[in-house]
């Protein structure tokens, strides 16, 4: 391979990264819960944020671990507050669909700075979520270049 025809397959399969190849298993909870429960979740499920659903099952808001920090540190019953009082609510969460590229979801993250996406399926009745990329799955996904390319 020559330099040149090395970055060029480098390119091509950048391009072709696609979401559903290298999504997570997303962690949610319903929209009633104590943020004392959720931040008991996110520890539990290992997880730096949780998507939240409402009660057709459908995304509602997105927590995450400043969410939580911001709201522990405010003079508040962390077992009286549901997490709708806290999330970033729709319309104003930024997601993706599993045909999309990780180069266009590494971009949201960057411009929105923010650490995930929940990926959805857009629905009758609101958007169901399937998955969850973060920066780790970018990161694992720029290590399979390394693999794929011999580097
Ligand atoms: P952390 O709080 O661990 O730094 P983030 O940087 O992801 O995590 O979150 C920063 C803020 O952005 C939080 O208020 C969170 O609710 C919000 N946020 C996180 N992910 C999204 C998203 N996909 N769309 C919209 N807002 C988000």
């Amino acid at each position: 391979y020559s330099g040149k025809k090395t970055s060029q397959a480098i390119s091509d399969n950048i391009a072709q990264m696609m979401v559903k190849d290298f999504q997570s298993i997303p962690a949610v909870v319903d929209e009633s819960m104590t943020v004392y429960d959720a931040i008991c979740h996110m520890f539990l499920e290992d997880v730096g944020s949780l998507f939240v659903l409402d009660k057709n099952s459908m995304l509602s808001g997105v927590l995450s671990r400043k969410d939580f920090l911001r709201t522990s540190i405010g003079n508040h019953d962390l077992n009286k507050i549901p997490v709708h009082m806290i999330m970033t609510r729709m319309p104003n969460i930024t997601y993706c669909l599993k045909e999309d590229t990780l180069f266009e979801v590494a971009k949201k993250l960057m411009n929105r700075q923010i650490d995930s996406l929940p990926v959805v399926k857009e629905g009758k009745e609101g958007l169901e979520v399937i998955g969850r990329i973060t920066k780790t799955n970018i990161t694992r996904a720029f290590l399979s270049l390394a693999d794929d390319h011999d580097l």
